[in-house]
């Protein structure tokens, strides 16, 4: 017992090193990559169901591994919020969307392209000079720039959240509620907080069809989302079946598989040409 135990201990130790020595070296590797300009920017296209037009477009981050393959967003920016990089990438985003949307706004093409912001980006006593300072260098027209926020901004010190989502809103940009109805369950935020639209988690979209509590939550946020005369938008949608669903619920607004894959700048380029023909 006493041997097998001493084994286990072994056997957890190297399995806790070699966490810590992969964490290390993601953190180097992305220090390395924002170094070498090597994240990318992706655009995932946001429909109006009813006319199959092109409303608007999400930015999700991209980064290939020293293999050329993709890292999950989902692995690096929380890892990236824990060690501080997701400053200087949330930044450096912002950078690059705003130049492509300085290029759209500049050929005639009226879309708001919303950006991901993180809790730890949006708490820097920093964050609301760097985002005006960006709209003025790139010269780009706020009515264009969405910020997707999550429900932890709202709850943590909600009076400093609130005041910073006031300026965001004087500067004319639209505030979004992104996985809206997963987080934090007091709704009073909706009255208190100047906000545009919700998105319907897509955890309540994949199942909304086979599962009766998934259709009544995502009725609920519609309903509530009318009556309180905001935007509302369906995220994940993968088939027919949920577009129509959701048209017959009352939401219109899409973004998922079904319609456009996240893609680089140059194809999103061609699939808003082409959609607009
Ligand atoms: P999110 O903001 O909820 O983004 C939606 C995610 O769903 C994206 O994953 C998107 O590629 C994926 N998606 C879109 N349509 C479908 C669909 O029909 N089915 C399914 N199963 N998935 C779909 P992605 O790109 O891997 O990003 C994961 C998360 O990483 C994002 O979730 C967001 O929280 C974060 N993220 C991505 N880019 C950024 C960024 O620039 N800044 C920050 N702070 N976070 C980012
Ligand atoms: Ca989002
Ligand atoms: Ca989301
Ligand atoms: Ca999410």
């Amino acid at each position: 017992a006493k041997q097998s135990g001493r084994n286990r201990w072994q056997f957890f130790s190297t399995e806790l090193e070699a966490q810590v020595q992969e964490r290390h070296q993601l953190e180097q590797y992305m220090h390395h990559a924002l170094e070498h300009q090597m994240f990318e920017v992706f655009y995932q296209a946001k429909v109006d169901a009813r006319t199959n037009t092109v409303i608007g477009l999400e930015a999700l981050l991209r980064l290939k591994d020293r293999k050329g393959e993709f890292i999950s967003p989902a692995v690096f920016i929380p890892f990236a919020e824990e060690n501080g990089l997701i400053v200087p990438i949330g930044q450096m985003v912002m950078q690059q969307v705003f130049e492509h949307v300085h290029h759209w706004q500049q050929s005639g093409i009226e879309l708001v392209v919303s950006i991901n912001i993180s809790v730890v980006q949006f708490k820097q006593p920093t964050f609301l000079e760097s985002v005006h300072a960006a709209l003025l260098q790139h010269n780009v027209k706020p009515e264009g720039i969405e910020f997707e926020i999550t429900e932890g901004v709202l709850a943590k010190n909600s009076e400093e959240s609130r005041a910073v989502l006031a300026e965001l809103k004087a500067l004319g940009l639209q505030i979004s509620i992104d996985d809206f109805g997963t987080g934090y369950s007091s709704l009073s935020y909706l009255k208190r907080f100047p906000i545009d639209v919700l998105k319907i988690d897509q955890s309540f979209v994949r199942d909304m069809l086979t599962d009766a509590s998934d259709a009544a939550i995502v009725e609920a946020i519609i309903n509530l989302g009318r009556s309180l005369g905001l935007k509302l938008i369906a995220e994940g949608v993968e088939t027919v079946d949920q577009a129509q669903a959701l048209l017959a619920k009352g939401c219109h607004l899409m973004q998922g598989y079904h319609y456009c894959r996240p893609m680089p700048f140059k194809a999103i380029c061609d699939y808003i040409q082409q959609a607009s023909r």
